[in-house]
């Protein structure tokens, strides 16, 4: 039992050991990609670690490294298929993030045009955050890397 939910119960867990079927695109042994069934847009893929990971936070180094290692690998082969403009990649941590399913996943949204059904909005609050504010949360967060 990880991240508050038996593995048994984890809905990618079962996508990965087969007992709930998906379109897979890419296997190995450390990390799993397939069609997301309500894509955003034509080729919306998410990668997963095969590792139960309920999210970031609590995901281990070396999983991380296993499951990036193969982005650009995903990637490339959804825009060598489609020929999108572009590409957003896209993980959600905590339902307050958007988050719906609990097994870490990284979504691959392949982009089109501005009505492809994505959007991103980027309300920036510049004003909130002069450069000395900036300066301290930048003390903060180094703080806690130490
Ligand atoms: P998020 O909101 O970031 O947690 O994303 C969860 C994603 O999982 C959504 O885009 C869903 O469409 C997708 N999803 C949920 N159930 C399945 C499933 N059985 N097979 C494939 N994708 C799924
Ligand atoms: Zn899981």
């Amino acid at each position: 039992s990880k991240g508050g939910i038996k593995m048994s119960d984890c809905l990618f867990c079962k996508i990965i050991d087969g007992s709930i079927p998906s379109l897979k695109v890419y296997e190995d042994e450390h990390v799993y990609a397939f069609m997301d069934i309500m894509p955003l847009t034509k080729g919306h893929t998410l990668l997963i670690p095969k590792t139960h990971c309920q999210d970031l936070f609590e995901m281990p180094e070396e999983v991380a490294a296993n499951l990036y290692k193969v982005a650009p690998k995903i990637a490339n082969a959804i825009k060598e298929a489609f020929n999108p403009i572009g590409m957003n990649t896209v993980n959600n941590n905590g339902a307050a993030a958007g988050q719906s399913v609990f097994h870490y996943h990284l979504h691959f949204i392949p982009r089109y045009d501005e009505t492809d059904g994505l959007k991103v909005e980027w309300n920036s609050r510049q004003a909130e955050f002069p450069t000395e504010v900036i300066q301290s949360i930048a003390a903060s967060i180094q703080e806690n890397l130490k």
